[in-house]
């Protein structure tokens, strides 16, 4: 089933999407999900970033393949770090290009949303806590991250972070294609089977950091292939069985 929420009439809505139809809830997802009788055409909406998350967790480095391209050790530990939910860009909203900096970045990501509240959990419940998975895209102002010790700035601007279209809740996270195109050449391919963390893992590890609440969004790290946008260009994130979340930069 494919989650969306959406913009109507200036109204926010969720709902599940049934080919060009959506059929709208009650309420939003996270306490069970009930129908009312209305349905929206897709074409009459605005899709919004299919969560309102307290924090955007993210990790590091990743992907088997990823470390082999950098030349870097696989981690013991997962490194994790934050976006601002300001941050969060919906589906074919536009990444604007900040002044002054000097290389922007896509990284092509795997997320999930959190369902309900979860706070210590071990790697086996891990699924009973999420509602489902979208694309994220990782923009980073990679001059930034290079030249800050911290990588708030470089990962934090507003319109860093698109996410979407939606939320597919019937999906096994450990082995799907994902992609990135820029302009439509491919830039990045791998597979979640490259995994050095698992969802389940990062899940249960992020869980005994920080009390993880329904609507929060964890990103798992992006493949090798990594580069830059400029401005005018189109950037798409596909994953399998989710599907492609494009946003270009202005
Ligand atoms: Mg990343």
């Amino acid at each position: 089933m494919k989650i969306v929420r959406f913009e109507h009439k200036k109204k926010a809505g969720w709902g599940i999407l049934d080919g060009k139809e959506i059929k709208v809830f009650k309420n939003p997802p996270f306490s069970g999900i009930a129908l009312t009788r209305r349905t929206i055409a897709l074409s009459k909406v605005k899709l919004l970033v299919p969560s309102e998350p307290s924090k955007i967790i993210l990790v590091g480095l990743n992907y088997r393949d990823h470390a082999a391209e950098l030349k870097m050790p696989v981690p013991f530990e997962p490194v994790i770090f934050l976006k601002p939910p300001t941050s969060a860009l919906s589906h074919e909203e536009k990444i604007i290009y900040p002044p002054g900096v000097k290389r922007l970045d896509y990284e092509a990501e795997l997320a999930l949303v959190i369902k309900r509240k979860a706070k210590n959990i071990p790697p086996k419940d891990a699924h009973k806590y999420i509602l489902g998975y979208t694309c994220l895209n990782d923009v980073t102002a990679r001059d930034l991250q290079k030249k800050d010790v911290q990588w708030t700035r470089a990962k934090s601007f507003d319109r860093f972070c698109p996410v979407g279209p939606w939320i597919e809740t019937d999906l096994n996270p450990d082995k799907l294609k994902i992609s990135c195109r820029l302009n439509g050449r491919l830039k990045q391919q791998s597979n979640t089977s490259n995994f050095i963390f698992p969802v389940s893992y990062l899940v249960s590890f992020i869980s005994k950091v920080m009390t993880l609440c329904p609507g929060d969004i964890i990103s798992t790290g992006t493949p090798p292939g990594v580069g830059p946008m400029q401005k005018g260009d189109k950037v798409a994130v596909e994953i399998e069985g989710i599907g492609c979340l494009e946003n270009s930069v202005i």
